[in-house]
């Protein structure tokens, strides 16, 4: 059976055994927290489970490595979205140890775009268009600086309450410790 008919054919039957009823809750997070965190697969339940939450307790926001790079990209959009629309009250950033952002060099992730078909002149056009595909693609050497980075891009956005803790952590995505980077109070 391929992928996506296997999780259609149990989501049928979760549906119909209302499974769904140990997960009720509302749109709005009832902790009042917004958390920014990597993709990694590592943390899907972890994440929430060190921090002693639940399903509709906080927002969460994926990224790649936890980062808010732009001021009006989507991550920002949507913790403003949290705040003005949901309630949302505090905002933690949690990126990892052991991230597959760190260090990444997106030469190589173009080099890999390539040999999977995606044509150079298509890399090239993007470059000539002023998109800074490199820059796009970049990761960063220091968590740490990356995790500050993020926070300060929050803290000090024009549209941000300055009444809203911004803090900033880092996980163990084995032990699930949380180490403090950034206290937001
Ligand atoms: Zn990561």
């Amino acid at each position: 059976m391929k992928r996506l008919h296997e999780i259609l054919a149990f989501n049928k039957e979760f549906v119909r055994k209302k499974e769904f009823e140990a997960y009720k809750t509302s749109k709005f997070p009832d902790k009042k927290l917004v958390i920014v965190s990597c993709m990694d697969t590592r943390l899907s339940d972890l994440l929430l489970k060190a921090m002693n939450l639940k399903n509709g307790d906080a927002k969460i926001i994926k990224s790649a490595g936890a980062t808010v790079t732009h001021p009006f990209g989507s991550a920002m959009r949507s913790i403003l979205v949290a705040i003005y629309e949901l309630q949302a009250e505090e905002i933690c950033v949690i990126a990892h140890d052991g991230c597959g952002m760190a260090g990444i060099h997106p030469e190589k992730t173009i080099q890999t775009m390539i040999e999977r078909g995606v044509p150079r002149d298509t890399i090239d056009t993007i470059e000539r268009c002023g998109f800074h595909l490199k820059d796009w693609l970049s990761g960063f050497d220091s968590l740490e600086e990356s995790v500050k980075q993020s926070v300060d891009l929050i803290r000090n956005h024009p549209l941000m309450l300055p009444d809203i803790p911004v803090h900033g952590l880092i996980i163990d995505p084995e032990t699930g410790r949380l180490d403090t980077i950034v206290e937001g109070y």
